[in-house]
């Protein structure tokens, strides 16, 4: 294929406005699949994407579409659909020259378009905007057409408004993406450069790379280094993706397809790497990140004896997602298991629900909690640290106030989309979590956007769910890393009648200190059962005390009940009771059972 008739772009859109409907669409009209009812979005392959209608891992396709008289090779790069993917979503776009805007025709512009949008701007990518779903009753592309002007300076006439679902106006979508979309700059006689733009594990194959080709050619034999590894491959086999791996005897500059060779992690081929020829070595392309985690949990098997099915099955899937870090961790009270850090919350969640589905594994994941800084100050710190700043991600290391000179937390820059009748609400929550307002603007008379910027922490409990509620559903929420910032932060324990539990500490805000420490005295006063003396159970904050419950003494007389007689049901209840007590973990003279510590530690 000539360079010059080569198109590769992507759909993006915000959940649910039929990104996965409008790419079903281009395939069948390009003959790439047949129209069946079976095959819907077949881009996205996992279940859990099926079930929350995100995209999970970009699915590519080529397609073949012959317009006045050319044959194209059009090149469909799918990116995942949320925030917690920004990285992912952002080297995809690299691969691309241009991008179809999706907006549904009722809901308008919201929080995720406007972060794709940008996205797609800062790569200097070519806009197609799209109003689709003008079938519904409701749709008001005029008014969605008047948004995209307003916010995005693409001009109302340029909208293209379609019916995925019923295929309206599809073709024309196609047109677009050949007037409108370059070519990709790239000749097949330079240097061998592919960006790495996803990367898969599969069984019986090891790790296949999607690829698309800045320069050169490159097929079976060829000896390839990555360049962040610098390790060295011999190519096993190369193809394009339709979408399912077709091999091909050669791909070329411009080209997108896959790269099998024998990486055995992908891990190997890290998304937004570049691979070049062991023999011409190039400068990488620019913008490399590893994946930098900024969720973490601690994870634990239900039953101890599940330990070694749920660690084949945790290595498994991060075979398949090289964003997960996996450490080893133990408690006291849950026994063995690990702390995982995720790129967000969603992304946490979608790993808890492939485990469970993929593996039928139960687990229990505790409350997430997110990466501190702490600038140190003590000479004997930083000597035992090597650093002066260090980052805290577990309670137990966090440096006391007098050996630092300042403790900082990661940021964001959330927007939030939503009809201004709950404009009220949502500016109270917002405060609530401790965010300063950016700016305010209303992209049409009755919706407006906020730019706040929170604390991380602030946002990963139940942020999300809490603004879906108040707006009844209408509000959208995306966010973008907007680095650290300085924070009060105080390490608050727990204690039983004076002995500190250790795998309750934490870390918080110091204006957030009290109510934090209330609400889990709370819960330990609930599931706790009653012991034979009084309990104080406390929070404190080094040696001061800021919340207290007591837990009043109760006999716990478990032969009261059989009146007299029958000693072998004495000692069955006797028998009964030392088991029960297996299960509990002493602090101090009080007992505490194991699913005490997992309604305090468990996310609620
Ligand atoms: P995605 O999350 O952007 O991939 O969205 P999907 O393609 O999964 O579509 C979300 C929902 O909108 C699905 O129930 C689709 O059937 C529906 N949908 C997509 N396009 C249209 C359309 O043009 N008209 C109507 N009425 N529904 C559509
Ligand atoms: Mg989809």
């Amino acid at each position: 294929f000539p360079v010059e008739n080569i198109r590769n772009f992507s759909i993006i859109a915000h959940v649910d406005h039929g990104k996965s409907t409008l790419a079903d669409r281009l395939l069948e009209m390009t003959g790439t699949i047949t129209k069946t009812e079976h095959n819907k979005q077949v881009l996205d392959k996992l279940q859990v994407e099926r079930e929350r209608g995100i995209t999970v891992k970009a699915q590519t396709a080529s397609l073949f579409y012959s317009y006045e008289g050319i044959n194209y090779l059009l090149n469909l790069i799918d990116t995942p659909g949320h925030v917690d993917f920004n990285y992912e979503v952002s080297r995809s776009l690299s691969a691309c020259q241009g991008v179809i805007l999706v907006v549904d025709a009722n809901e308008g512009v919201q929080a995720q378009t406007v972060a794709n949008f940008y996205l797609a701007f800062e790569a200097q990518l070519a806009i197609i905007p799209v109003i689709n779903k003008i079938d519904l009753k409701n749709a008001d592309p005029e008014r969605v057409e008047k948004q995209i002007e307003k916010l995005f300076d693409l001009p109302e006439d340029d909208c293209i408004r379609i019916s995925a679902k019923l295929g309206t106006n599809v073709e024309r979508v196609l047109q677009h993406v050949i007037k409108k979309i370059p070519p990709p700059s790239a000749h097949t006689s330079n240097p061998l450069k592919a960006l790495v733009f996803d990367s898969t594990f599969d069984h019986y194959r090891g790790v296949i790379a999607s690829i698309a080709l800045f320069g050169g050619q490159v097929q079976k034999g060829d000896k390839i280094v990555f360049a962040h590894t610098r390790k060295t491959y011999e190519v096993n086999e190369v193809g394009i993706l339709t979408p399912d791996e077709q091999p091909t005897h050669k791909l070329y500059a411009g080209q997108v397809g896959y790269l099998i060779a024998g990486m055995k992690e992908v891990t190997e081929a890290q998304i937004g790497d570049t691979l070049y020829s062991h023999k011409e070595p190039v400068e990488p392309l620019p913008g490399f990140k590893l994946a930098k985690p900024m969720v973490f949990a601690g994870m634990y098997p239900i039953a101890q004896s599940e330990y070694n099915n749920l660690k084949s099955a945790v290595e498994k899937l991060t075979l398949n997602d090289s964003s997960v870090t996996v450490h080893r961790d133990s408690s006291v009270a849950l026994g063995a298991g690990w702390r995982l850090g995720f790129l967000g919350l969603l992304h946490m969640e979608v790993f808890n629900q492939r485990l469970e589905q993929e593996y039928n594994a139960s687990v229990i994941l505790t409350a997430p909690t997110v990466p501190y800084k702490a600038v140190l100050s003590s000479a004997k710190l930083i000597k035992e640290y090597g650093k002066e700043e260090i980052i805290i991600i577990n309670p137990a290391e966090f440096p006391d106030k007098n050996s630092v000179s300042e403790y900082l937390e990661p940021t964001i820059l959330g927007t939030v989309i939503t009809p201004d009748v709950y404009m009220g609400k949502i500016i109270t929550l917002c405060q609530a979590r401790r965010a300063v307002q950016k700016d305010i603007i209303y992209i049409d008379e009755q919706r407006v956007m906020l730019k706040y910027l929170f604390p991380l922490n602030e946002v990963v409990v139940d942020f999300y769910d809490t603004l879906k509620s108040l707006s009844s559903g209408y509000a959208s929420f995306d966010y973008e890393d907007a680095g650290y910032q300085a924070a009060d932060l105080v390490k608050m324990d727990f204690l039983l009648n004076g002995n500190t539990v250790e795998e309750l500490a934490t870390v918080v805000h110091k204006d957030k200190a009290y109510a934090v420490g209330k609400a889990v005295c709370e819960r330990l006063k609930d599931a706790i059962p009653r012991q034979l003396f009084e309990i104080a159970i406390q929070a404190a904050i080094g040696n001061k005390i800021i919340a207290r419950e007591t837990l009043k003494a109760y006999r716990k007389d478990v032969l009261a009940k059989c009146y007299g007689g029958d000693i072998s049901r004495k000692m069955k209840l006797l028998k009964r009771q030392a088991e029960g007590k297996k299960k509990m973990r002493k602090i101090g003279n009080v007992e505490v059972p194991k699913d005490a510590f997992i309604t305090v530690l468990k996310r609620q």
